[in-house]
């Protein structure tokens, strides 16, 4: 039976860290950390991750400013607003909520914004801070996934990781995060040969592939740590009848892979709240820095 590497758990510990933290700055700092959220267009699953991490700004205490922007907003109007975020002091952090509506490129967008305010850690600069082993604001899913393996005493030093999906978001700065832990880190994507022989190698597999149950049993090294950063709604089972409700899945068959991993991540309530809490993180990291306040969070950016 494979440990859970319980997310909802440890992101509660951190809020708790991080309230403390603020509460032990607020005097000298003369303000509340301060995230500004700003989501263009009416995606319904992003509308539920924006108020999840509103609520979650509400229980430690950093302050949150909502910008909602219509999907019909020109890039320069998105532009105008992220350049007024960067230069409003009582903001530390800015996350602009993804996927933007067609027609909008994230990309000269998230280049826009401060990196010393990137709560999400995908500026190019903080990227390549990652990647020269830095320190800087930490892409939240994998900075999540870190923390979780850390929290767990998982050994890393010398161990086989294989990393599925090469995204800038997700597989990219995992890859770096695992390799800047001293694993042998292998990334595979859509065009790898035989992804099985490779992640049947794996002493950790982080699986970040976005196909809903897509990894089962013959992808895993029994005994093997098992990260499953997917997450997909999926339909209501018509064979449960007709009050069957719509489930949560991740990119594993969980049902195959618990029996032989030695540690597994639910889902929900594995990678996803670690996501928010590293935002969290970020933010109050970001909210020290800017006030001149001691740098306490360093042990939970990778
Ligand atoms: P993406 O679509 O940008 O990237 C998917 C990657 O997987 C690509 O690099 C692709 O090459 C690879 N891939 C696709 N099919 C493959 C296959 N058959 N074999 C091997 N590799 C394959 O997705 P993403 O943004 O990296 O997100 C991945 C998943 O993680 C999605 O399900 C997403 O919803 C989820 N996600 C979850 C959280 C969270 O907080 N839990 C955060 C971010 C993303």
């Amino acid at each position: 039976m494979a440990l859970k590497l319980d997310g909802k758990q440890l992101a509660a510990e951190v809020e708790q860290r991080l309230q403390a933290e603020i509460a032990a700055g607020l005097a000298q700092a003369g303000r509340q950390p301060g995230l500004a959220v700003l989501r263009v267009g009416d995606d319904l699953a992003s509308g539920v991750y924006v108020a999840n991490k509103e609520k979650a700004c509400g229980r430690i205490g950093v302050a949150s400013y909502r910008t909602h922007l219509p999907a019909t907003v020109t890039a320069s109007e998105v532009l105008d607003k992220i350049q007024a975020l960067n230069i409003d002091e009582r903001v530390d952090g800015i996350l602009l909520q993804l996927p933007l509506p067609s027609g909008l490129d994230e990309g000269p967008l998230l280049a826009a914004i401060d990196p010393e305010k990137d709560a999400d850690g995908l500026h190019t600069l903080n990227l390549g801070r990652l990647l020269k082993g830095e320190p800087g604001p930490r892409s939240c899913t994998p900075a999540g996934v870190m923390a979780l393996l850390a929290r767990h005493q998982i050994p890393l030093q010398g161990k086989r990781a294989v990393v599925i999906g090469r995204s800038i978001l997700v597989g990219q700065p995992m890859a770096l995060m695992l390799q800047a832990a001293n694993a042998t880190v292998s990334v595979a994507h859509s065009r790898t040969n035989d992804l099985a022989s490779l992640t049947q190698q794996a002493d950790v597999l982080v699986v970040a592939a976005g196909r809903a149950r897509m990894i089962g049993a013959e992808y895993v090294k029994p005994g093997s740590i098992v990260v499953d950063v997917g997450i997909h709604r999926l339909p209501p089972d018509p064979a449960q009848g007709p009050d069957a409700k719509s489930r949560l899945c991740g990119d594993l068959r969980a049902e195959e892979v618990e029996p032989l991993a030695s540690a597994l991540t639910p889902v929900p309530g594995g990678v996803g709240p670690m996501t928010v809490a590293m935002l969290l993180v970020n933010t109050v990291a970001r909210w020290q820095q800017h006030c001149g306040l001691p740098l306490s969070l360093r042990d939970l950016l990778p």
